[in-house]
C-alpha cells in the first residue's frame, strides 16, 4: 500500500485520515516544521487516544530526537484541547460543554 521508496508516503500529509479533520491543521503545522528540518522523516503512528493525538516519529537522527519529541509533544497537547472533528478549541472531558474527544457524534455544550 505504501511505496516504500517514496519517504512522504509515510509522513504527516498522506495519513492524514487516521484521525478526525478538526487537528488535520495541526498536522500539517507539525509536518512543515518537521519536514524543514527533516525531510525524509516518517511517521511510524498516528491515532488518536484519550481524546488526544498520539504521534510517533521515525526516521530522524539521534540528537535531533529531542527536538523532534518536543514539536510532538506539543502538537499532541493542543489536540487535546481542539476538537477532533471541527478545529473549534474545546475543553477536554467535560461533560455537555465538549465536542473535543468525543469518538461519535459531537455537540458544542449548549447554545441557549
Ligand atoms: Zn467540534
Amino acid at each position: 500500500m505504501h511505496d516504500e521508496r517514496d519517504p512522504s508516503s509515510r509522513q504527516l500529509p498522506a495519513r492524514l485520515r487516521a484521525v478526525g479533520p478538526g487537528w488535520h491543521r495541526l498536522l500539517a503545522d507539525l509536518h512543515e516544521q518537521l519536514h524543514a528540518q527533516h525531510p525524509g522523516y516518517q511517521v511510524d503512528d498516528l491515532k488518536e487516544k484519550f481524546g488526544a493525538l498520539r504521534i510517533k516519529v521515525i526516521g530522524v537522527p539521534d540528537t535531533a530526537r529531542p527536538q523532534v519529541q518536543a514539536l510532538v509533544a506539543d502538537a499532541e497537547v493542543q489536540s487535546a484541547v481542539t476538537c477532533e472533528f471541527c478545529g473549534a478549541p474545546a475543553r477536554r472531558r467535560r461533560r455537555n460543554d465538549t465536542c473535543a474527544t468525543a469518538a461519535t457524534p459531537h455537540g458544542h455544550g449548549t447554545r441557549s
